[in-house]
């Protein structure tokens, strides 16, 4: 799956898609659902190549998901490690268990976030 936004490529690989997409059917749909993406920044672009779904610590809602679970933590770290660095944090997901998703005022302040931190690392890079 391959995103273009604003010139950026973002790849999502097949596993991570089949994995989120568990969670938008049946009864996993009926509450949020979340985790994190892991992969790699080349120049602009982002692959996604893994991601955790829920984990037994987190809270999910109808009208929310908090990932409270080690787990992700110990996920992203594991990956970390087993590619020499190569994959990490990208990111994180949600789903909102209705028919036109919208993101919320928490959703637009975290993706703001995220773009800042990512052109100051890249102004590190400078
Ligand atoms: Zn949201």
């Amino acid at each position: 799956m391959i995103f273009l936004t604003k010139g950026r490529l973002v790849t999502v690989a097949e596993g991570v898609a089949q994995a989120i997409s568990r969670y938008t059917t049946g009864s996993e749909a009926d509450r949020e659902a979340g985790g994190i993406l892991l992969g790699s920044y080349r120049g602009p672009h982002i692959q996604v190549v893994r991601c955790t779904v829920p984990m037994p610590g987190d809270r999910r809602s109808r009208f929310g998901f908090v990932r409270r679970d080690r787990g992700h933590q110990l996920a992203a770290e594991g990956e970390w490690l087993e590619s020499a660095g190569a994959v990490s944090f990208v990111g994180e997901w949600h789903t909102h268990p209705e028919r036109h998703p919208t993101p919320s005022w928490v959703d637009r302040r975290s993706w703001r976030k995220q773009m800042e931190s990512m052109t100051r690392i890249r102004w590190c890079f400078l």
